[in-house]
């Protein structure tokens, strides 16, 4: 019996750590709105956020042993400002926001925010700094309101409710049966793509974070949802150092600066006015992608 009941109780033990471990990695899956697999360094310490400036340093990065995906990338994003991310499907955009977020670790080089290498923040220092808005929105199997105040701790309802008017999801959420008291299925399966934005974008301003982090695509969304979406993100990104991967004709226009990525690399850079005039990739791109939409 005793032979049989040790493993078992070993097998268990392990199970414990597994699922705490695990509770972590959803903490921060909820929080980020996305997945985390880095590991926190040993002596990591809180960042210390002043006006968010967001830099990236020789910044080199491979999915393991593919192809480099980011090539000796040097950019310095201004703080409070906002900057459009374009360039051709699979340039890095989305791989630059995923080492931003710290879902990967640069192979060479280094991010930095307020001259502090994010290598070495505590992950509730970078999660509380940072928001991130985008296709996916990770909803757990619980009431809405509870969904916003995972946002931030120590957030209010009346928070999280002011957050949802901000974000256009106040009107949705009002008519659900329970009203903000209503259980939402894991991944909110019985909400559409537009609802479910609206409520990571709540999220997003409920957390308050001076760093925000964008990836617009709307694909998903009925022309509708994408207007209340559109004026939802615009209202956040006033005085937030904002990096958005842009789709979106108006978020170009609006963007402070232009950085234009293509095979892992940034080829131009600067204000639309200027790219526009000099003609160029983002030219070419913006004649194709964005003019007339
Ligand atoms: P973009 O967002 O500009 O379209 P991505 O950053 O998504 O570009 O992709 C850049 C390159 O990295 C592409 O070649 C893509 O196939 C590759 N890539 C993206 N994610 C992964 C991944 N998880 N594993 C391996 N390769 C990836
Ligand atoms: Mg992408």
């Amino acid at each position: 019996f005793l032979m049989s009941y040790e493993p078992a109780m070993r097998l268990s033990k392990m199970r414990v750590v597994i699922e705490s471990n695990m509770v972590g990695v959803r903490m921060m899956y909820e929080l980020l709105d996305t997945k985390q697999t880095m590991l926190e360094s040993p002596d990591a310490v809180p960042l210390v956020v002043g006006p968010g400036a967001v830099e990236l340093s020789d910044v080199c990065f491979a999915y393991g042993d593919n192809e480099q995906v980011l090539r000796s990338v040097n950019m310095a994003f201004q703080p409070g400002k906002t900057t459009a991310l374009v360039g051709p499907s699979g340039g890095g955009k989305s791989t630059l926001l995923n080492l931003l977020l710290r879902l990967y670790d640069p192979t060479e080089g280094n991010v930095l925010i307020d001259g502090q290498d994010i290598k070495a923040a505590t992950f509730s220092s970078l999660r509380a700094n940072i928001a991130f808005v985008g296709q996916d929105t990770f909803l757990f199997a619980g009431t809405v309101m509870d969904n916003l105040l995972l946002a931030r701790e120590g957030a209010t309802q009346d928070e999280a409710i002011a957050a949802a008017k901000v974000a256009h999801a106040h009107e949705f959420i009002e008519k659900l049966a329970q009203g903000y008291d209503t259980v939402i299925g894991e991944n909110g399966s019985f909400l559409s793509g537009g609802q479910r934005q609206r409520l990571s974008i709540a999220r997003a301003v409920l957390r308050q974070a001076p760093i925000l982090l964008l990836d617009e695509a709307t694909s998903a969304l009925d022309s509708h949802s994408e207007v209340l979406v559109r004026d939802a993100l615009e209202s956040i990104t006033r005085g937030v150092t904002t990096i958005v991967i842009a789709h979106r004709l108006s978020t170009v226009m609006n963007a402070d600066e232009i950085c234009y990525l293509e095979n892992g690399q940034i080829v131009e850079r600067g204000k639309i006015d200027d790219l526009l005039t000099t003609g160029g990739k983002f030219k070419q791109l913006y004649d194709v992608q964005f003019k007339g939409k």
